[in-house]
């Protein structure tokens, strides 16, 4: 599906719509260029996911845990990673497969790790519709529906 945004306040809901639909054990991937709205989109999430607590890209770690939600909500920023290597040594399956959400950032660095029946989400612009204007388009929700 693809949801067209022109404000980030519009990211901000459709995050926030998301994460009260989120279920246990769902792998959201986020990619998009800087600047586009991924934090924007990330924190809507977290908000749906009942968390108050602020949320900003994880900078000096690659996961930042969020427990105080409807479910654990697990941001990952793997921008920084330097091989797989670091993956396996941070757990990250435990995350994976476990029971709360993730949200990974930069997640084609990963590739080789992203589980078949995660949820993709990618966040354009096209300035030729207005500076404020984002393409949103997410796939893979379809799996999840009757979990
Ligand atoms: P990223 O995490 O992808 O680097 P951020 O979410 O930090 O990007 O920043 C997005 C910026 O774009 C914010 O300054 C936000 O106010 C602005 N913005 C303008 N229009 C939108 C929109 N439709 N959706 C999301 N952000 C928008
Ligand atoms: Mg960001």
């Amino acid at each position: 599906m693809t949801i067209e945004t022109n404000s980030p306040e519009e990211t901000f809901a459709l995050g926030q719509k998301l994460g009260e639909q989120a279920k246990a054990g769902q792998i959201y991937t986020l990619n998009g260029d800087l600047g586009v709205g991924k934090t924007v989109f990330t924190q809507g999430i977290a908000r749906g996911l009942g968390i108050t607590e602020a949320v900003s890209s994880p900078t000096f770690t690659i996961v930042q845990v969020y427990e105080e939600g409807r479910l654990p909500f697990y941001h990952f920023d793997v921008y920084r990673i330097g091989d797989i290597e670091e993956m396996e040594e941070i757990g990250y399956d435990d995350y994976f497969f476990g029971n709360g959400v993730c949200m990974i950032e930069w997640a084609e660095l990963i590739e080789e790790l992203i589980p078949e029946n995660s949820i993709h989400v990618t966040i354009e612009k096209d300035l030729e519709k207005g500076f404020d204007y984002r393409r949103i388009t997410i796939t893979g929700l379809e799996g999840w529906e009757n979990k």
